[in-house]
């Protein structure tokens, strides 16, 4: 019946006069999504409307599915579209779409005609009128209500003619690419692929760093964060991800400082290193799944700690969300069942019975002094030996 789809899209129409380059940004990435799957596609952009042709071999479900991981759209809508012509022809297309797509339907409906095109003979309001009544005249189980319809037949006189009345909920936010790119701090756990796709939602093109440390945390570890990697990617686009082997930095942290701050300077390491490589990779910023009170690296105290040794600023999507609204968006986005995969992590290994909940920058820094002489050359090896994976 169809071969076109009609993008609606939220923000970007709010947009002043650099409006192009956001609608440049989302046909960008539409094509980087539809590149994956068959068929032929081309997108079109006209006065305040992008529009996706489909041909060749392609698949009605399979290329919804790739439009709906598109940050930036808000709507997919199948569109019946035609050459303008005159109202008959018009009439005679909008029985033809009813009839494929709502035979034997009771549900109640109204027509929302726009007439771009000044020429077309009928105004907005007689074209909404008349095809309504073509309809009920056809389809006399169909009954007409303008306040609230089941269905809505919307149908727009351009050089073109669209009808359409059916709208898939997309992703929503910003093209990816049309805002920056940040470096995103990636366990394996539920938090931080869900913080990396929160911040790539609103347009943010995305690297990643993982500390991973052999032989306590394994290979299927690492596989377990190259997997969420890639699931982000799917929204996101390509993910440069660098593996870390932080082991000999956690050692030495391990055999000189207070076992109850082994994590808070453990992380204050990560983050040293993610940002090293943000600023290598030109990121605008750092992104951790971080909390507030999720965990004892994770209090305002401990925040203000790590944060403490960063340039950068560090956003924090999930800083207000409780674990259970983690897990529904990481369950939405697919990430939940990849994360959840039982594969020890390089913080379970070194943690203490009684992590400190309040530290002090001043006395975590006086700690980190014990390891003075040995730990600038521990993570100018850890950033020279980085392994960078290309995820897809
Ligand atoms: P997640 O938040 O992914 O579930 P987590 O709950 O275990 O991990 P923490 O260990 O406190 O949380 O880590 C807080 C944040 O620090 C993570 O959200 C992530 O951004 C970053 N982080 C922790 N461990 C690592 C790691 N091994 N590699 C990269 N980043 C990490
Ligand atoms: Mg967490």
């Amino acid at each position: 019946m169809y071969n076109t789809y009609l993008i609606k899209y939220g923000e970007i129409g709010l947009k002043g006069s650099n409006r192009h380059v956001f609608e440049d940004a989302l046909a960008k990435q539409i094509m980087r999504a539809l590149r994956r799957i068959s068929g032929e596609f081309s997108v079109r952009k006209e006065r305040g409307r992008v529009y996706v042709n489909c041909a060749g071999d392609w698949d009605e479900e399979e290329t919804v599915s790739a439009l709906a991981h598109v940050f930036g759209i808000v709507g997919i809508c199948p569109v019946y579209e035609f050459p303008a012509g005159s109202y008959e022809e018009l009439e005679q297309h909008m029985l033809e779409y009813v009839a494929g797509e709502y035979a034997g339907s009771h549900a109640s409906f109204k027509v929302k005609a726009k007439r771009v095109d000044k020429e077309f003979p009928k105004n907005s309001m007689e074209v909404s009128a008349d095809l309504g009544g073509a309809i009920l005249t056809h389809f006399p189980d169909m009954r007409v209500d303008v306040h609230n319809p089941e269905i809505l037949f919307d149908v727009e006189i351009r050089d073109r003619t669209y009808i359409y009345s059916k709208v898939i909920p997309g992703p929503g936010g910003m093209p990816v690419g049309s805002n920056g790119s940040a470096m995103l701090c990636l366990s394996g756990g539920i938090d931080s692929p869900v913080a990396g796709w929160m911040i790539a939602k609103r347009g943010v093109t995305i690297d990643a760093v993982y500390f991973h440390a052999p032989p306590y945390t394994s290979d299927r570890a690492k596989e377990k964060v190259v997997d969420l990697a890639k699931k982000v990617a799917e929204y996101a686009g390509p993910i440069r991800l660098r593996v870390v082997n932080f082991t000999d930095i956690q050692l030495a942290i391990y055999d000189n400082c207070p076992h109850e701050e082994l994590t808070i300077i453990m992380r204050r390491y990560m983050m040293r290193i993610a940002e090293h490589f943000a600023k290598k990779n030109g990121n605008l910023g750092i992104i951790t799944g971080e909390s507030i009170g999720q965990v004892a690296s994770q209090t305002m105290q401990s925040l203000i700690t790590t944060n403490a040794v960063c340039e950068m600023p560090v956003y924090r999507p999930l800083i207000g969300f409780d674990k259970s609204e983690i897990v529904e968006i990481a369950q939405k986005i697919g990430t939940y069942e990849t994360s959840i995969l039982p594969f020890e992590d390089c913080c379970t290994i070194f943690v203490a019975k009684h992590p400190v909940t309040k530290p002090i920058p001043e006395i975590i820094e006086r700690s980190e002094g014990k390891l003075k002489g040995m730990i600038e050359e521990l993570v100018a090896a850890a950033i020279d030996t980085a392994e960078l994976i290309k995820v897809e």
